[in-house]
This record gives C-alpha cells, sequence and structure tokens, in this order.
C-alpha cells in the first residue's frame, strides 16, 4: 500500500494575508493519493481547491507541513528542484488551457519534452501517439485559436501527460465546456488515466463527472474530507 503511495499531503497550512487580515485557507490539510486513482476535488468557490492543487503541483510552498511525492519531502526544496519536479513528475490542467498561442498543437505537446532534452524527432513521435490518443490528430498542425474549446483542452491534456508524470492535476478542466463537451473530454482524460496508470486529482463543480471518479473530497474549514 505505502508503496503505491504517488502524493501525500501532511499537515499542509497555507494562509493568505489579505490587510490586516489573515485568512486560512488550508489549516492542516491531509490527503494521499495512490496508483491509479481519480480523485474529484469538489468544493464551492473561494474555498482553496486551487491553493490546494498548486500546493500539491509544487507551484506554491506549503507555510507549514509537507508535500510528499513518490517518497519525496518536497516542501523545502530549492526553486531548482521543485522546477525539475514539476517538469518530470507532475501534470497540471488548469481551466483555460494556457496552451502557447503562436505554436500549433502538436508543438506545444513537444514543449516540455524538449525542454526535457528529448530529441525532436522523439518528443513528436510522442506528442503525436498523444494527440491520437486524445483523437485530435488531425488537428495537430493548427493552432490553439484555430481550435474549439474541448479540442484546446484535449491538447493541454495531452501537453501535460507529455512526459509521463507520476500525478495529473487538474483544476476544473472542464469549467470552461458546455455539458456535452465537458462529458466528451472527460473521458479521454480518464481512458488517458486508466490507460497509463497515472493518479489524478481533479477539481469540478460538475457532479455528474464527481460521480464517475473513484472517490470524492472536499474542503472543510482548511481539511480534506470525504465527500
Ligand atoms: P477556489 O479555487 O476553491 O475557488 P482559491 O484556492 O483560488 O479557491 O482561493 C481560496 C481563497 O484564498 C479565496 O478566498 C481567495 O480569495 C484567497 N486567495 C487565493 N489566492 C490568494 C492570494 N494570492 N492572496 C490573497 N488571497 C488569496
Ligand atoms: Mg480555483
Amino acid at each position: 500500500m505505502a508503496d503505491n503511495i504517488v502524493l501525500e499531503l501532511k499537515a499542509v497550512e497555507r494562509h493568505y494575508v489579505q490587510g490586516q487580515r489573515k485568512l486560512t485557507i488550508l489549516n492542516g490539510a491531509e490527503f494521499v493519493l495512490t496508483r491509479g486513482e481519480m480523485v474529484a476535488l469538489v468544493a464551492p468557490s473561494g474555498t482553496g481547491k486551487s491553493t490546494l492543487l498548486h500546493t500539491a503541483g509544487l507551484l506554491e510552498r506549503p507555510d507549514a507541513g509537507d508535500v510528499i511525492l513518490s517518497g519525496r519531502a518536497c516542501g523545502r526544496l530549492s526553486d531548482d528542484e521543485r522546477t525539475a519536479i514539476r517538469r518530470n513528475d507532475i501534470g497540471f490542467v488548469y481551466q483555460f488551457h494556457h496552451l502557447l498561442p503562436e505554436f500549433s498543437a502538436v508543438e506545444n505537446v513537444m514543449m516540455p519534452q524538449l525542454v526535457k532534452g528529448l530529441p525532436v524527432k522523439e518528443a513528436h513521435s510522442r506528442a503525436m501517439q498523444l494527440l491520437d490518443y486524445m483523437q485530435i490528430a488531425k488537428r495537430a498542425d493548427h493552432r490553439p485559436a484555430e481550435l474549439s474549446g474541448g479540442e484546446q483542452q484535449r491538447v493541454a491534456i495531452a501537453r501535460a501527460v507529455a512526459n509521463a508524470p507520476l500525478v495529473l492535476l487538474a483544476d476544473e478542466p472542464t469549467g470552461n465546456l458546455d455539458p456535452a463537451t465537458a462529458s466528451y473530454v472527460f473521458d479521454a482524460l480518464s481512458a488517458l488515466v486508466r490507460q497509463s496508470g497515472l493518479a489524478a486529482l481533479i477539481a469540478t463543480h460538475n457532479h455528474e463527472l464527481a460521480q464517475r471518479m473513484d472517490r470524492r473530497v472536499t474542503l472543510a474549514e482548511g481539511h480534506v474530507v470525504p465527500l
């Protein structure tokens, strides 16, 4: 069991200071994600879903506690070390695709691989494979502006898994899509997660999609609790 733990939050605290007030968003949050698991994070706006995902994804540092990725404590690592772990082990998908507008779909999926140091040919072949898997290979040479919202998100998902991360973190990845497109994009995302044995934590407001995941958690008074 312990070997299967991909991501662990241990007593994580996050506070923001707003003027004279200290806002406590995470107040000793505990969470464990195991290999192959898909977990929905369902909570109202402003409760700290993005804060939790950014902290788990090493984009923000915990004020106290630690984030353990594959057994490695990451909370106090240097920025360079955290960047390297993010590049190799964490895939992140945002509500808005954040694709690079001046590059084609396939180039966007190649980019993280090139940054990691893979040869162009290999990066291209893996990018095409992933786009094919997301059923969008025929749009590989299009720029993001030439793609629909659902297509953009499918490219963003392919990009997030391009370096075969351990964990996929998604912050309302279908929040900007109509219900039918959201359902289709979610199917593609979950097929990819299932096929690769990735672990995924996905924030969503969509209860129907949340029901399709293995379990659901929410945030209550700065803690992660089962839903
Ligand atoms: P959610 O994703 O669930 O909507 P967030 O994690 O974005 O929630 O935000 C949780 C709370 O923290 C909100 O009240 C938000 O205003 C506040 N917050 C988020 N980021 C900052 C920041 N950089 N500075 C101050 N307050 C912040
Ligand atoms: Mg948010």
